[in-house]
């Protein structure tokens, strides 16, 4: 098994060790790896993510470790880079972790602790699983719902303990012990003796991750959004750096969101919603303007046309309206009360065809319009169809819709 130097000091990001054994890569394993006698490199375990860092053999090229891994035999597995040259068994290394990423990961954990503890002692809810991501962190907690009340109040009570700058200790202590003690969380049997960490009068839990030494160094614990989960329900948290990070962020695009209002932070929601609602009203402005536009477009056109056995024969094809209006253009034409067929047709992309005529029961001559449609558009290799009376499709772009339209008339006949 690997000596694990974090499990005695977190701050220790130097390191001297010799190495144990080596693997280079192969077609099973595209990255090379090395085994240490012992390591201060956390390997991904616990929901906290590994660390990175550098190893420097004596008399070697330093080698970039990329990622670090807990092996079945209790063996830490430091992986390299693909063109990393590879010591020998014996050299002795020197060990950097990227102190900065570690930091970042012992904030988020302990305060995942801090978090947890809060959740319990004011609410009785237990944390069941716990992620570290790149961006933020979550907790899962056995509770089918968490209000916002409860999220605002864990954060205050969470932050309060990180104010109080309490200690946070490791010991060992043997199963039986732990056990006597009452853990938040006790982990399944797998060895005889447990490593605690401890939040001075405020939490004690079973645990192999790196961790703050006094809570004033988790900076602070930020809770952001929660969800039902199938486990039951994950919130979301940032602590210490990633934190300020969030809040620059969320303040910047606040900030933005403001100077297109011309108005303060905190009446951008009011904006918005005053935005919405006047949006909405413009759209429908909109719609019944151009619902009386065809209304009178279409009357023009059934005046301005001669019938022809028993009923008016409308051709119009708009460039500068879409395939929308125009089908509201056909509907006006063949709901006017006169009996019409309206050919229609719009070359704004995606350009397309209308085929309409009077229901039946009012006089005059019928053809079928999804049938016309179809009979068109197959001689350019376009799409759609449509019933008896009404038909719509689209046609390829450059399409000339005018063309098509007159060959449509000429099917029908004058
Ligand atoms: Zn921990």
């Amino acid at each position: 098994m690997t000596k694990r130097l974090y499990y005695d000091s977190s701050e220790m990001h130097e390191f001297d060790s010799v190495v144990e054994e080596v693997a280079p890569s192969s077609p099973e394993q595209s990255r090379p790896a090395i085994i240490l006698r012992e390591t201060a490199f956390y390997p991904a375990s616990g929901g906290q993510v590994h660390d990175t860092g550098w190893l420097t053999p004596d008399a070697g090229e330093r080698l970039r470790v990329t990622e670090v891994a807990d092996a079945e035999d209790g063996r830490i597995v430091h992986y390299l880079e693909a063109s990393a040259r590879l010591p020998l068994a014996g050299t002795a290394v020197h060990g950097s972790v990227d102190g900065e990423r570690r930091r970042d990961h012992m904030q988020q954990h302990t305060g995942q602790h801090v978090l947890s503890a809060a959740f319990v002692e004011l609410y009785q809810m237990p944390t069941v699983s716990f992620h570290m991501g790149e961006d933020y962190c979550s907790i899962d907690l056995a509770a089918p719902s968490v209000s916002s009340e409860q999220i605002a109040g864990a954060e205050k009570r969470a932050n309060q303990v990180v104010f109080e700058n309490r200690p946070v200790r490791i010991r060992y202590v043997s199963r039986a012990e732990a056990e006597k003690i009452g853990l938040r969380k006790l982990p399944p049997a797998e060895h005889d003796e447990l490593r605690l960490v401890e939040v001075a009068d405020f939490d004690l839990s079973a645990c192999g991750g790196t961790h703050v030494s006094a809570t004033g160094q988790i900076g602070s614990i930020v809770l952001r959004k929660s969800e039902r989960v199938r486990q039951g329900t994950r919130v979301e948290f940032v602590c210490g750096e990633r934190a300020v990070r969030l809040a620059r962020r969320d303040y910047s695009a606040l900030s933005e969101a403001a100077a297109l209002f011309s108005s303060q932070l905190w009446d951008v929601p009011d904006q918005i919603r005053k935005n919405v609602e006047e949006s909405k009203l413009v759209r429908k402005q909109k719609e019944d303007a151009l619902d009386q536009l065809a209304e009178l477009m279409a009357f023009d056109a059934l005046h301005n046309q001669a019938e022809t056995n028993g009923r008016k024969i409308v051709v119009r094809a708009f460039s500068d309206r879409d395939i929308g209006f125009a089908k509201l253009f056909a509907q006006k034409v063949t709901r006017a009360g006169t009996p019409a067929i309206a050919l229609v047709a719009s070359s704004v992309d995606p350009p397309g065809l209308v085929f309409a005529q009077t229901q039946a029961g009012l006089s005059g001559a019928t053809a079928d319009m999804g049938a016309l449609l179809k009979q068109v558009l197959s001689s350019v290799g376009g799409r759609g169809g449509g019933s008896r009376d009404f038909a719509q499709g689209g046609v390829p772009a450059g399409c000339k819709v005018e063309q098509l339209l007159q060959q449509a008339a000429g099917t029908i006949g004058n």
